[in-house]
């Protein structure tokens, strides 16, 4: 971890909460993965997982999603259930969204910033493939991954989008939207890897978080729901996001439940923020109900 992040943990958190930080940063994490059940069960990927010979356990919150045991992703790239898209190489944390915000049949939601798609294929997954998702991209060659990704996943029914959300036509609404925004970073950091996290940059997805939050609240229709989730444990990027976005308007935050096992943070009341662990990226996410 660089100085300049320490120094951004510790204005957030007290010195024995950045400490563990930087530990759950320094631990190595397990593949994880779920299982497409758009494809096939739960049940059937697990036989499939150990007849192909993967071991690992199971997730007590998720019945799709598994904890591998000495394997690299690169062991899983040539597999069959790979190749088929019957299996998704996802991070525990990056699995929680889409739960929470649990798309029912005949929906529509929206996942906004969505490559490459992990969350996207598992929103259409938890509807069975009945919820109406739009998925919107910006960058191209992002985009292009999400239209592979939601190929080879089976999500045939999700309308992909390449375009700045931004610029989204107000005249859409939607019942649920999903904003897993883009941001530092900062929950994800992990030894080895280069690190650019200093105040501007921080500021700057910041500022960009606090516009993509206000559009998604014009689009969402009246009574509806919506996620707002970063890998980041800055509270700049997301309870200040939140606060700011949610200022004068008649959305409120509607109180999640923690899962069984999952690592906290302090956080702003309702939402959830996930310490960095050997099993989890940090990560942030809020529930917002729009009156
Ligand atoms: N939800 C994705 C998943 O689980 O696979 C990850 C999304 S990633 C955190 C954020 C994405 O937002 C990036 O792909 C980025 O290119 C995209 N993005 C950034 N600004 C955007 C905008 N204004 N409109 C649409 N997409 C945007």
């Amino acid at each position: 971890m660089t100085d300049a992040l320490e120094q951004l943990l510790l204005a957030d958190y007290d010195r024995p909460v950045t400490d563990t930080i930087a530990a759950g940063f320094r631990s190595a994490r397990p593949v994880t993965l779920r299982i497409n059940t758009l494809k096939l069960s739960a049940d059937e990927g697990k036989s499939a997982l150990l007849k192909a010979g993967f071991y690992f356990d199971e997730v007590p919150w998720y019945d799709a999603a598994l904890i591998l045991h000495d394997v690299r992703e690169e062991d899983l790239w040539h597999t069959p259930l790979f190749e088929e898209g019957k299996i998704y190489l996802q991070s525990l944390s990056s699995m929680l969204p889409p739960l929470y915000l649990a798309p029912r049949e005949g929906e529509s939601v929206l996942d906004m910033t969505a490559a490459p798609g992990g969350k996207t294929t598992e929103l259409a997954a938890l509807s069975a493939g009945k919820a109406l998702i739009t998925a919107c991209e910006r960058d191209k060659h992002r985009y292009e991954r999400l239209t592979f990704n939601l190929k080879r996943q089976g999500a045939g029914r999700v309308t992909a989008l390449c375009k700045d959300a931004l610029t989204l036509d107000d005249f859409f609404s939607f019942d649920k939207i999903l904003l897993d925004a883009p941001c530092s970073g900062s929950g994800t950091v992990t030894e080895g890897k280069s690190v650019r996290i200093d105040a501007d940059y921080v500021e700057k997805c910041a500022l960009l978080q606090e516009k993509l939050l206000k559009k998604a609240l014009k689009l969402l229709k009246k009574g509806g729901e919506m996620i707002y989730s970063t890998c980041s444990v800055l509270k700049r990027e997301n309870e200040e996001v939140v606060r700011r976005a949610l200022s004068g308007t008649a959305t409120h935050i509607e109180p999640v439940e923690t899962l069984q096992g999952l690592p906290l943070l302090p956080c702003i009341d309702g939402a959830i923020c996930v310490r960095p662990t050997e099993l989890y990226e940090g990560f942030f996410l809020v529930k917002l109900k729009k009156e």
